[in-house]
């Protein structure tokens, strides 16, 4: 049996952090390859039917910034920087251990970072294309999936059938059926869980690696929110759909700032809620390879230009799940996300749906300001 090195710090940190490292080390020694990403192109069923465990390496922590800004500006996303602090400072097990990052050609900060992360680490760049609406962007990006399978199956000396790959459709679409299913739940008028319990169970199953327990866990609370038929969250409080950038950083400042404005977020239409969930690849292609790169180029992101997708699905989101107002939050230094904002208000001004923007990073130093600017734009809400 192979044996793994723990990190030279390993002591010095929490039971919590020991734990993860200890059981990634474990799954390592039994022969699982492991693989890190950041960012939901990444296409999952391409590494499962490789047999590589892959889990998102996305930074949502300040601790490691203070690090990263050592060699990167200080100027860049607090999601850049603490992912790339978390691998110097080798206090992520999954970074730790990865046996590849799989990085994108997504925003700049980010295709910049992998660079460096690949003097440390194996890294390998999935070169997508920049909008979906370019002529060639299909093939481009299906062709780019045939690579990567080469060079999975070249590393890794593994095959990657078409068998493997329908199977990992198939269940991969299993998940995001079941988180589909529970976020749909906040449909109704009568929550039966609030947007920040949702949120933490949907982020939490995320490092759920056995996906048939994943699947059933999220159906298991479905069926179960379901059957309370309860309200169980503020009653009659003001719905609000969050967009923009990925949120695990900021994810208390934000929506615990609506939930104190007695308001709830039904809806987040950002990575990790209901934007990749709705990726469903089709099963019954014949080519999986293309259907997986079809499925996958239909994802709503600032780095695509138009950001077609994001602009067509928001005003259904907010249709669907009945929005009183929209809150779009973009990480500090996120020029896409800053950027589209503008769009995304005049979309919101054409469906009659308030708006607001907000910017911010990791720090706890706008949190006060933060519950302000929520709670009187909750206030506006309806009126
Ligand atoms: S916001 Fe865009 S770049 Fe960032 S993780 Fe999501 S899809 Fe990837
Ligand atoms: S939040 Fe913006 S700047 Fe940060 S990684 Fe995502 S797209 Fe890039």
């Amino acid at each position: 049996m192979a044996d793994f090195l723990l990190p030279a710090a390993f002591e010095e940190y929490s039971d919590a952090r020991k734990a993860g490292f200890l059981k990634v080390k474990a799954a390592k020694e039994q022969g699982r390859k492991v693989a890190g990403c950041f960012c939901s192109f990444t296409p999952l069923e391409i590494l499962d039917a490789a047999g590589l465990l892959t889990v998102s390496l996305c930074g949502m922590s300040p601790e490691t910034i203070p690090a990263a800004e050592t060699e990167l500006p200080r100027n860049l996303c607090p999601l850049i920087k603490s992912s790339y602090g978390f691998y110097l400072t080798d206090k992520c097990p999954y970074t730790y251990f990865a046996d590849v990052i799989v990085g994108e050609t997504t925003c700049d900060g980010k295709k910049k970072m992998y660079e460096l992360l690949g003097r440390g680490k194996n890294t390998y760049v999935l070169h997508l294309p920049q909008g979906r609406d370019v002529p060639y962007a299909r093939e481009m990006w299906t062709e780019e999936l045939r690579r990567f399978v080469r060079y999975l199956e070249e590393t890794f000396s593994v095959q990657i059938t078409d068998e493997k790959l329908r199977e990992a459709i198939k269940q991969r679409n299993a998940l995001r059926a079941a988180r589909c299913r529970l976020m749909e739940l906040l449909r109704e008028d009568d929550l039966p869980i609030s947007g920040t319990e949702l949120y933490t169970f949907l982020d939490g199953i995320g490092f759920n690696f056995d996906i048939d327990d994943a699947i059933a866990k999220t159906l298991a609370l479905a069926d179960d929110l379901s059957a309370q038929k309860s309200q169980k969250v503020t009653p009659g409080g003001k719905r609000v759909l969050v967009t923009g950038c990925p949120i695990g950083g900021v994810f208390q400042k934000v929506v615990g700032a609506v939930e104190r404005a007695g308001g709830n977020v039904v809806c987040f239409e950002n990575c990790s809620g209901i934007k990749p969930s709705r990726c469903m690849v089709d099963e019954q292609a014949a080519d999986p390879i293309q259907a997986i790169a079809d499925a996958y180029l239909d994802i709503g992101c600032a780095v695509m230009t138009p950001d077609s997708k994001r602009f067509e699905t928001l005003p259904a989101l907010m249709k669907e799940f009945r929005a009183d107002g929209v809150l779009d939050v973009a990480l500090q230094a996120c020029h896409t996300y800053l950027i589209e904002g503008r769009s995304i208000r005049d979309i919101c001004k054409e469906q009659g749906v308030p708006y607001m923007a907000l910017e911010t990073d990791y720090a706890t130093a706008d949190a006060g300001q933060i519950d302000t600017r929520i709670a009187a734009f909750m206030e506006t809400l309806g009126e």
